[in-house]
Parts: C-alpha cells; structure tokens; sequence
C-alpha cells in the first residue's frame, strides 16, 4: 500500500512512521510512506496556504490551490480508472471505526490531507476528497494526529504485516465484540491468580471461557456493540443470565 500525506508539518510524522509495526510494515515491502508539505506546492510567491474567510469571523482557511496541485501531482502516476482515496481528517466526518479500517486496508493507494486552523475552503471537499473522516467528537488542532490514528490501524491489517495472521481477526471489534481479558506468567503473582481454566491445557474449554468474557465484557462496557451483533443460542443464554443475576 502506498500511503501519501500532505501535511503542514511533515516532521511530525517522523517518529510515528519509523517505530514499531509502521516501520516493520515499511521494512518487509507492504506500505510505504511519504509525507509531502503542501506548502511546497503554492503558487503564491510568500508561499502561503491560507487566507481569511469571505463574510469575516475568526481564524483562517487553507486555500484550495495548494491542496488541488499536490493531490493532482500525487495522482499522476496512477492509470486512469485506479483513482486513490483521498481521504480529509475533519472534525465533521464520518466517525472512524474498524470496519472502515478495514474497508481501507483494500486499498492500495491512500492520500490523507490534515487541516489546520479554520480548516478547508469547501471546494477541497466536494472536489477533491473521496472520505472524510473524524477520529472522534472533539476538535484537534490539526489533521496529523489524526492521519496517525487511521494510517496505523490500517497499515496492521495489511497481510504479513502482524506477526501472527489471527491477531487482527481476534481484536476488539474485528469480531463485533470486545476482546476476552489477558493473563501472562506467573499464574500467581503477589496472591493474585489466574482463572484455573486457563491453565487447565483443554482447548475447548479455553476458547469457550474467551467467548463467553468477551460476550461479558462487551456487555458490561459497550451493550450498544450488542444490538447489531449476531448472538448464537448459547451467548444469548449467557446474556439472559447476566441479565436475571
Ligand atoms: N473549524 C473546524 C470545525 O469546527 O469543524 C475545526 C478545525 S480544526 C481546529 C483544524 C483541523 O484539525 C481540521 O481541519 C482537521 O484536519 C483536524 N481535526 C480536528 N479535529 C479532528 C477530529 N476530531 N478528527 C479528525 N481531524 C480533526
């Protein structure tokens, strides 16, 4: 996956592209990353990429020129028909969610634009963008942030990327569900203990007692995960009961 970022401030990106799993899926050929300024792209001679908004009122608006050539340039290489998502990090979007970084993780070209103080003369959005989205109901300074959020939760479920093939697939939300507790050596530490299913070595009981504490946590701290979730006869019964206790 090729991943381009049009940002102000590029060197925000440096250390977050070059750690961890980021930089792994970097290193084995699944993403690669550039980070461009599109201040470069101006065509004004002070280089400036934001002006003040017609009808008045505070703060200042990026101004749609740069924005226009630096995805214009961007998409040049791509053949007609296999256009990028260009994706705008805004307040306002579509709240981001798994199954979007899922449906992101299909692609094989992302552009992301971070905003900055007012934010984006409209014409970028109805022309320019294909997605909008907002990473939560509160107002960040800029996109960048943002644009972090959704590169790496995408950038892990890229093939090959994650260690183990199953992990992504077992996580919170992937499911619909909340994902069952954890528990590592030792199997007591300071009197504290570890549920004696887990160390009993029977398979089939281990998994059935991860269904049934990830049914019960997400029931506890996220029942509204529960309405659109396809329960099996026995989680409905374990539901009932929880519900009756
Ligand atoms: N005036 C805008 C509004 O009220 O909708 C907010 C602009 S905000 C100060 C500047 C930039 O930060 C936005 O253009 C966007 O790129 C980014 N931003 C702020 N909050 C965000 C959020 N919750 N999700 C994604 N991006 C956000």
């Amino acid at each position: 996956m090729k991943i381009d970022v049009l940002s102000l401030f590029p060197s925000m990106f440096e250390g977050v592209l070059n750690e961890s799993i980021l930089k792994k899926a970097k290193d084995k050929g699944a993403a690669s990353y550039s980070v461009v300024n599109f201040r470069d792209y101006s065509s004004n001679k002070h280089k400036s990429v934001d002006d003040y908004p017609y009808g008045g009122g505070a703060g200042m608006v990026l101004t749609p020129q740069p924005i226009f050539d630096a995805v214009a340039e961007l998409n040049k290489n791509n053949p007609e028909g296999n256009k990028p998502r260009v994706i705008l990090l805004c307040p306002q979007g579509e709240r981001y969610s798994q199954s979007k970084a899922e449906e992101l993780a299909k692609e094989d070209h992302l552009i992301f634009l971070c905003g900055h103080y007012e934010g984006y003369d409209e014409r970028v959005r109805e022309h320019v963008v294909t997605d909008e989205i907002s990473i939560g109901d509160y107002v960040l300074t800029g996109g960048e942030l943002g644009a972090m959020v959704v590169i790496d939760s995408v950038v892990r479920l890229l093939p090959g990327v994650l260690g183990n093939e199953d992990s992504p697939v077992l996580d919170s939300f992937s499911s619909g569900l909340l994902e069952h507790p954890h528990y590592t050596r030792p199997a007591n530490f300071r009197g504290l203990t570890v549920p004696d299913t887990l160390l009993s070595g029977n398979h089939a009981k281990i998994e059935e007692w991860r269904e049934r504490e990830s049914l019960r946590r997400t029931y506890e701290r996220r029942p509204d995960l529960l309405e659109s979730y396809p329960l099996s006869e026995k989680q409905q019964k374990w539901l009932d009961e929880w519900r009756n206790s």
